[in-house]
């Protein structure tokens, strides 16, 4: 679903991403981990079409992000052709950028009906499906300010499935939230990834990479240090610096 190949991009003279190869199976979890500033978000962003690529290759569902072939020549892919291969894929932040003027029912149906052209009263049926798939069946008519920190999180989960990606990006989902609040999301997380979704998810909750992760990858400086089965990586890492990395957010 996800494969990269010496993918780099840099900001200015800061080279940000330095060769990244990673690849994420259909159905499979991999989890991001490594310490700020490593460019995990960077690349996220990259899947996510919302930073271009310097060099190297990256495809997501076997299409080269950015770009069309046409033979052996690459054209830039035009804003439009962006927007609908984004809608393919959903991304989840670590601040839970909902609507404040909708309550979560129009938080979740509002893509569905404005940028898909759904019908309206299937988007609410729908709408009100993943929100009791997100255990918010009771919080519809709710608006954000009136909902936690982790029923908004759900919430903004709820909206990304709505337009029935075949990717899930998350982004440090539960670093803003209160210890108390985290647990929910990542069960909702884990239900996700137990139903097949193929999800890349950036998070330092080691205890829920090692048990729903297929891949760990810890990245440092901009590079994959290293990756595998999270029983490896997680629990007897190879590698110095991820040992280093691991003994400090444990
Ligand atoms: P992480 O998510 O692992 O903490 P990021 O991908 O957010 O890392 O950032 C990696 C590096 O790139 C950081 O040094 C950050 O300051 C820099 N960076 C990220 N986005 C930009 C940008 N738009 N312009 C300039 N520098 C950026
Ligand atoms: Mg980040």
């Amino acid at each position: 679903m996800v494969h990269a190949e010496g993918v780099r991009k840099h900001f200015g003279r800061l080279d940000v991403l330095k060769g990244i190869d990673l690849t994420v199976e259909r159905g499979q979890v991999c989890c991001l981990l490594g310490p700020s500033g490593s460019g995990k978000s960077t690349f996220l962003r990259c899947i996510n079409h919302l930073e271009k690529v310097d060099a190297g290759r990256l495809t997501v569902d076997g299409d080269l992000v950015g770009y069309r072939q046409q033979g052996s020549k690459l054209h830039e892919l035009r804003e439009r052709e962006v927007a609908r291969r984004r809608r393919d894929i959903g991304m989840v932040f670590q601040r839970f950028n909902l609507f404040p003027h909708m309550t979560a029912l129009q938080n979740v149906m509002d893509a569905p009906v404005k940028v898909a052209g759904a019908d309206s009263a299937q988007a609410r049926l729908d709408a009100e499906r993943l929100l009791d798939r997100v255990g918010l069946a009771d919080r519809a008519g709710h608006y954000p300010a009136q909902l936690s920190g982790g029923q908004q999180q759900r919430v903004a989960i709820a909206r990304a499935l709505a337009m029935k990606p075949k990717l899930m990006l998350f982004d440090e989902p539960t670093s803003a939230l209160d210890p108390e609040l985290v647990g929910d999301v990542l069960q909702v997380m884990r239900q996700l990834a137990a139903d097949g979704m193929t999800m890349v998810v950036v998070t330092h909750e080691i205890a829920f990479a090692r048990e729903v992760a297929d891949t760990a990858v810890f990245m440092d400086e901009g590079v994959v240090v290293e990756s595998g089965p999270p029983r490896q990586v997680l629990a007897d890492p190879e590698q110095e610096r991820t040992r280093t990395f691991l003994s400090k957010v444990l």
